[in-house]
């Protein structure tokens, strides 16, 4: 797993989840998320064949946020246990850049901002965003300990 850049200097206190690109493969990402009592890490990459046909699906399913174009990404991870070892992958749309967080807090913003203004309260779009990842994570994790 390659880290992300400038680890250090990471807005940690308004991170719900860690997600960056690997530099090296585009098509590749990584999320690391806080679960239960510990860290769970997922490698995430562009299902093949949708690669260039970005959907009308602009919005991420995620923190709620609308971009335009190539801002949301379709990215599949490999279910835990038996189901990914048979090549089951759980896929989801992402802000292409993993940065759901800080797009929540409104310290990165859309080019769309301003076009979808949410009147939802701060903390309950960042426990929408925690639930959403939470249920994605779930699909993700279901086979986990099954042999
Ligand atoms: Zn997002």
């Amino acid at each position: 797993m390659h880290l992300p850049p400038g680890l250090a200097g990471l807005p940690w206190g308004d991170l719900d989840f860690l997600g960056w690109r690997d530099p090296g493969a585009p098509d590749r990402s990584y999320l690391v998320a806080p679960r239960g009592d510990g860290l769970v890490g997922v490698t995430l990459r562009v299902p093949q064949g949708v690669r260039r046909s970005f959907t009308k699906t602009t919005v991420c399913s995620v923190c709620v946020t609308g971009h335009p174009g190539s801002g949301v990404s379709l990215l599949a991870a490999r279910r835990a246990g038996v189901l990914g070892r048979q090549g089951n992958t759980v896929g989801t749309y992402l802000c292409a850049d993993l940065a759901c967080s800080l797009y929540v807090r409104g310290r990165k913003r859309s080019q769309l901002a301003g076009r979808h203004e949410e009147t939802l309260p701060l903390e309950e779009r960042i426990a929408r965003t925690v639930r959403n990842l939470d249920a994605f994570l779930d699909k993700v994790l279901e086979g986990e300990g099954e042999k």
